[in-house]
């Protein structure tokens, strides 16, 4: 069973602190490049017949500038390319001033898109204008009303934290407001100074002050103890859920399981192959305009950098990504499966090294992160590669 991935490249505008392959402008592009989109789908669904699909992602970019319309014709595309589980799950998402519109989200709703996740950031209006978001928190409000409306049962909220000028109390406010609205998902991403954006061209220059990881750990912590006492569950280094909502589509990338990715700078990793995709979307629409008859799964004339995954990366990765699984963490079992050996065999010195410091946990079952490690993950995740 494979999860697949969608990128659309198009957003109204481009925040200061966002370095996705995302274009402003170019809404006359977004037609040809869902036909081209649902003709990608459609080469990959040629090349291996009867792929089984267990989620689909429609990521960004701001997938929902997409019409009901544009919607329907490439999950039509994936239906007709992929045996799609009956009990799929179904994520796009969404800027909150996208979802003022009921008829919108019930159309959504209706194609069978179950989950939304809404880029909430901040509930604070100087920080959504720092990060040149087009909504405030009026508009979260009404878009999680509106989809509760429509009939979503499954919703998340991103939020953002550790950026410039944000405090203690700021980020208090947002993360009382946010579990107000009661989503069944949290994602919190601590901010990283992206090149090439704004808001790492500001701090080079001294306008806004360097974000201080001693407050950014502090806020982590602050998240950590309201959102368990409000009955949500961590289970992965940034994301945290009510019991049975867990991103299932996520879960495929922590377990280190297949999943093709289609779209203008889309990743991929599927039968063995690790790629991206072609950037730019002209170029990437004017590809899919002279693709063959057959392609190599999971090879599309949109293909970029595949790098067939040898025996000990693909160890590496699934060992960094399922040490992101705060509860699950790496299951001794099924890695014996998928690898014929255990874990410990293989990196058992530094695994147990890191096990003193307190920063890991391992029992006969599983090897996971402890709540230090959460803290100190990024140079425990170097080591390990
Ligand atoms: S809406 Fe999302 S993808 Fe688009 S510029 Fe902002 S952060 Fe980036």
């Amino acid at each position: 069973m494979i999860s697949l991935y969608l990128h659309i490249p198009f957003c109204k505008t481009k925040c200061t602190y966002c370095a996705f392959n995302t274009y402003t402008n170019l809404d006359a592009l977004i037609a040809p490049f869902n036909e081209a989109l649902a003709r990608e789908i459609a080469i990959v669904g040629r090349s291996k017949p009867g792929l089984r699909v267990g989620t689909i992602f429609f990521g960004g970019g701001t997938p929902s500038l997409l019409t009901p319309e544009q919607f329907a014709r490439l999950l039509a595309a994936i239906r007709a390319s992929f045996v799609v589980a009956t009990d799929v799950e179904v994520t796009i998402e969404a800027n909150p001033n996208d979802l003022n519109s009921r008829d919108y989200l019930a159309a959504l709703r209706q194609l069978g898109i179950n989950r939304l996740s809404i880029g909430m950031q901040s509930a604070n209006v100087n920080e959504l204008d720092l990060f040149a978001r087009r909504h405030d928190n009026d508009q979260v409000v009404r878009a999680v009303s509106n989809a509760r409306a429509a009939g979503f049962d499954n919703l998340n909220l991103d939020l953002i934290y550790g950026f410039p000028h944000q405090t203690l109390f700021s980020w208090e406010t947002t993360l009382q407001q946010a579990l107000a609205l009661q989503p069944e998902h949290f994602s919190l991403y601590a901010l990283g100074l992206e090149e090439g954006t704004p808001m790492k061209d500001w701090v080079a220059k001294g306008r806004l002050p360097m974000p201080d990881d001693d407050l950014s750990a502090d806020m982590y912590e602050l998240a950590t103890e309201k959102l368990t006492a409000a009955g949500y569950r961590q289970y992965e280094i940034s994301n945290w859920a009510k019991p049975g909502y867990e991103c299932r589509h996520n879960l495929q990338y922590w377990h280190n399981l297949d999943y093709v990715g289609v779209g203008p700078g889309a990743h991929g990793w599927a039968g063995g192959v690790r790629y991206a995709t072609i950037l730019s979307p002209q170029r990437y629409i004017k590809a899919l305009e002279i693709a063959e008859a057959h392609y190599d799964y999971p090879h599309t004339p949109a293909t970029s950098e595949p790098v067939v995954v040898d025996r000990e990366n693909e160890i590496a990765e699934t060992l960094i990504m399922g040490l992101r699984l705060t509860q699950e963490g790496i299951q001794r079992a099924a890695f014996r499966e998928r690898f014929g050996e255990d874990l410990l065999a293989i990196h058992g010195a530094t695994l147990e090294k890191y096990a003193r410091y307190g920063l890991l946990e391992i029992t006969g079952q599983s090897v996971r992160i402890t709540a230090k490690g959460r803290l100190l993950s990024n140079m425990l995740f170097r080591e390990l590669v």
